[in-house]
């Protein structure tokens, strides 16, 4: 069996940046689960589907036209590396997100991500859903005044648009309908092992998750 890490929990706690070292450390491929959604959501915007819409949105799902050059994430052969990292966009993925077809759309897709020599995938449903029998899960949290910051500092770095006040609210509100929804609520898996990053700095949480490995 390919090996998978999953590494879950809730945007900002840095997930993204400890799954692309994990796998740049053991070799191994990525998959960033919160970019699909985020695609899935502005593909639906760019061919004016409504997000409330399960059957039209599933249907855009299973045919994604997403392809991966280098490091960059194309959407239609039009580059959203950089789009898709907008609140809006995290919102609107939150809101595709929601509903079971779509979700299950999407499923083959992910599994089909674990190749030799293995899979690190992040995002909200990894351990739970998408790979429930990884052999190491990881539920990753934070508080949301301090996933809040880091956001902020991110989108500043690339030159974006950025309001703490506001991040801190989006970051609340996304959390709230994450938990909340039916289909695939944010939880840890019963066999994760919880990490707090609130008072912990990237390398250090990558350290932590190196001890997990290595057992
Ligand atoms: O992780 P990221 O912030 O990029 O995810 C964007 C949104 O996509 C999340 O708020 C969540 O609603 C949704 N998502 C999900 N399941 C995943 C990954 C992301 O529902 N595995």
């Amino acid at each position: 069996m390919i090996p998978v890490i999953t590494i879950d929990g809730p945007s900002g706690t840095g997930k993204g940046t400890i799954a692309a070292r994990l796998a740049e450390r053991l070799g191994w491929h990525t998959l960033d689960s919160g970019a699909l959604y985020r695609v899935l959501g502005l593909a639906a915007e760019r061919r004016g589907l409504a997000l409330d819409d399960p059957d039209a949105l599933a249907t855009l799902a299973a045919s994604l036209p997403l392809a991966f050059a280098d490091d960059r994430l194309l959407l239609d052969g039009d580059d959203v590396t950089e789009t898709i990292r907008t609140e809006q966009a995290g919102m609107s993925a939150s809101r595709v997100a929601v509903h079971p077809p779509v979700r299950a759309a999407l499923m083959d897709w992910q599994r089909q991500r674990a190749q030799p020599p293995g899979l690190v995938a992040d995002g909200r449903d990894m351990g739970t859903v998408v790979f429930p029998r990884a052999p190491l899960k990881i539920f990753l949290d934070a508080s949301p005044e301090v996933r809040a910051n880091r956001r902020y500092k991110q989108l500043i770095e690339k030159g974006l648009d950025a309001n703490l006040s506001r991040l801190i609210e989006d970051i609340r509100e996304r959390d709230t309908a994450d938990r909340a929804r039916l289909a695939a609520p944010l939880c840890a898996a019963e066999d994760a092992v919880m990490v707090d990053s609130t008072a912990l700095s990237i390398n250090e949480v990558l350290d932590r998750v190196l001890e997990e490995v290595r057992r």
